[in-house]
């Protein structure tokens, strides 16, 4: 889960060309969202009832955690406390 892995690894929600077929779980590419936690097994699940069944609702926007520097440097002063 935890692997290195490029966008093209994984499938996306609803596969290009598919119009039955959704997929959900952890191993379902959602661009810069972080894997495990529930968040991730939600959000592919909505997009992909929301894609399909043609809902507009809107998708919980991804909170860039990894991008704040007062997470980043927590993690650095957790790794060495
Ligand atoms: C110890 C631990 C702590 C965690 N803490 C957090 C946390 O604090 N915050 C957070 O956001 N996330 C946390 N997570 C991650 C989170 O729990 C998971 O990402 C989330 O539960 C995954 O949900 P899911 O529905 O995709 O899969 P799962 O919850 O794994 O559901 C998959 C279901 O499919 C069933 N299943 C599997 N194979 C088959 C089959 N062949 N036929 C029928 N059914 C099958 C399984 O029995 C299971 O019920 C934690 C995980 C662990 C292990």
């Amino acid at each position: 889960m935890f692997m290195p892995r490029v966008r093209s690894d994984r499938p996306l929600p609803v596969p290009s060309g598919c119009a039955k077929l959704g997929l959900i779980s952890q191993f379902v590419e959602i661009p810069d969202d972080l894997v495990f936690t529930v968040e991730y097994s939600v959000r592919p699940a909505q997009t992909a009832v929301y894609q399909l069944l043609n809902i507009s609702r809107e998708i919980p926007t991804i909170t860039p955690h990894d991008k704040s520097w007062v997470t980043q440097l927590d993690a650095v002063l957790k790794a060495f406390a």
